[in-house]
């Protein structure tokens, strides 16, 4: 990079870091782009002099409430919510939820502003935000959640509406939580729109939706591997996580003929070197989704296998990687053990997971590496494909749906390539997601106006 690029990297981001002070991953999020579009900017001044990066930065809006409900035992209890209604350039805001005791308003804008690029890449008129809460659902009962769903809504409903703003889940935000969201959302406003995505298939929802950010996140890095000339069939995978992402992934590199080696949660890893097959599979999903049990149970159940606890799953050897858990949880030395372990393909089904040293482990080895915001896009593309839906009043075949995603990720990875490609021939997957993302978003901005 030039010194002149690197000197108006540093005067940027000092900016937005003196701006939002005490807000380290919405810091890290906008210097991962800042590094490729800045200089992609300075070869497209319209874009310096409509000032549309330092507009980007700021969401046009931010909502913050409180949010009281009662426990079982008629306890008061007080969390704070949040929605960040980030860009609508391009249609109207769209991310999901996540209610978790690490919410803050960092990560909340940390993931609404890598929403913005996402959803543009997308091909699909959807803008950007992200919302939640600092409430954990684990070890509530379910009409303890009921009660903090409907308590969180009566608030967010003023906000949202089927063509402002339409939220879907996140971590800990699932079809039990999307539910009652959506049942307080109709009894405030007595009408039945397309307000959530996500929704159950008896009132709304697409099929394929739950699949879809795994599923997506698997074809994009078989897009990947096809760039060189090979396949899933025969690889080993390493998957984090075990919640609705993991678990998609997890099942379509069984389908591809790969084999699955490890899952996770926020206590360890479960090593199973015979392979997570579809019956195992089958067992995590009970486990996780019913019974809502640990990982840690798969070993008493599969003998073969092994807990790791407090360990993330990077060191065991494997050629593809899917970090699908949380974020900054593959970190630089753990990157390293990836590539010494001969892993060639690194795909990102959470929301910046690898920390930036990480990524820059993997670009100097160049291994195949491709950001959320592009390869984990097909959930969001999938909750597009509801509204439309919802909006035309029909119902499409999960074979239609499967189909559609398919080639929106096919689309997401060639507009990768076109804006990523090397003079060597390595695709720079960060690079071609953050400028493609960008150019419609700014565009639609400069035809906008200054608002
Ligand atoms: P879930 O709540 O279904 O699962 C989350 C998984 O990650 C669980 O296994 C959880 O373990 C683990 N986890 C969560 N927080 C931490 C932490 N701080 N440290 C270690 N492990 C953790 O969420 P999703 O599968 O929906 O989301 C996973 C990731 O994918 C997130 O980054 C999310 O933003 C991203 N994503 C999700 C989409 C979707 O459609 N759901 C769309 C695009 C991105 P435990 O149970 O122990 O907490």
């Amino acid at each position: 990079m030039s010194q002149s690029h690197q000197a108006q990297i540093d005067a940027f981001m000092a900016q937005v870091a003196a701006q939002n002070a005490h807000e380290p991953e919405f810091i890290q999020a906008v210097q991962e782009v800042a590094e490729t579009v800045i200089p992609f900017i300075a070869d497209h001044p319209q874009y310096a002099k409509h000032r549309i990066l330092e507009r980007m930065v700021e969401p046009e809006r931010t909502i913050i409430f409180r949010v009281p409900w009662t426990t079982d035992s008629g306890e008061v209890q007080i969390n704070r919510g949040y929605r960040v209604e980030f860009n609508s350039a391009i249609g109207p805001y769209k991310g999901g939820l996540r209610f978790h005791p690490t919410v803050t308003l960092s990560v909340l804008k940390f993931l609404g502003f890598e929403q913005v690029f996402k959803n543009s890449l997308t091909t699909l008129p959807l803008g950007g935000g992200k919302g939640g809460s600092d409430f954990n659902p684990k070890g509530k009962s379910d009409a303890e959640v009921m009660r903090f769903c409907q308590s969180f809504m009566t608030e967010l409903s003023r906000h949202i509406g089927p063509n402002t703003d339409v939220p879907a889940g996140d971590i800990g935000v699932g079809g039990r939580e999307i539910g009652y969201l959506f049942g307080q959302y109709k009894r405030l406003r007595n009408e039945f729109t397309g307000v959530l995505t996500g929704k159950g298939r008896n009132w709304g929802g697409s099929l394929i939706r739950p699949e879809a950010t795994g599923y997506g996140t698997v074809y994009f890095a078989a897009e990947m591997l096809a760039t060189k000339g090979q396949s899933f069939e025969g690889k080993s995978a390493v998957i984090s996580g075990s919640g609705n992402v993991a678990q998609y992934a997890a099942e379509k590199c069984i389908h591809m003929g790969a084999k699955v080696l490890t899952m996770s949660d926020s206590k360890g890893f479960i090593h199973d070197p015979a392979g997570i097959d579809h019956a195992k599979l089958q067992w995590i999903m009970d486990l996780k989704n019913k019974r809502r049990g640990r990982i840690q149970e798969y070993v008493n159940q599969f003998p073969g296998a092994t807990f790791h606890a407090g360990q993330r799953p990077w060191g065991i050897a494997c050629h593809a990687a899917f970090p699908c858990a949380t974020q900054n949880e593959l970190n630089e030395e753990e990157a390293q053990a990836l590539v010494n372990n001969g892993c060639i393909v690194v795909t990102e089904g959470a929301n910046m997971p690898s920390t930036p040293e990480a990524i820059e482990v993997f670009n100097k080895a160049k291994v195949l590496f491709a950001p959320g915001k592009a390869s984990n896009a097909g959930g969001v593309a999938t909750s597009g494909l509801e509204m439309s839906q919802n909006s035309l009043r029909i119902s499409w075949s999960g074979e239609e749906v499967d189909s559609r995603l398919l080639n929106i990720m096919k689309d997401i990875h060639s507009q990768c390539v076109a804006y990523g490609k090397n003079a060597d021939g390595h695709v720079d997957y960060v690079r071609g997601a953050n400028i493609a993302g960008f150019v419609k978003v700014a565009d639609s901005m400069i035809d906008q106006g200054v608002v």
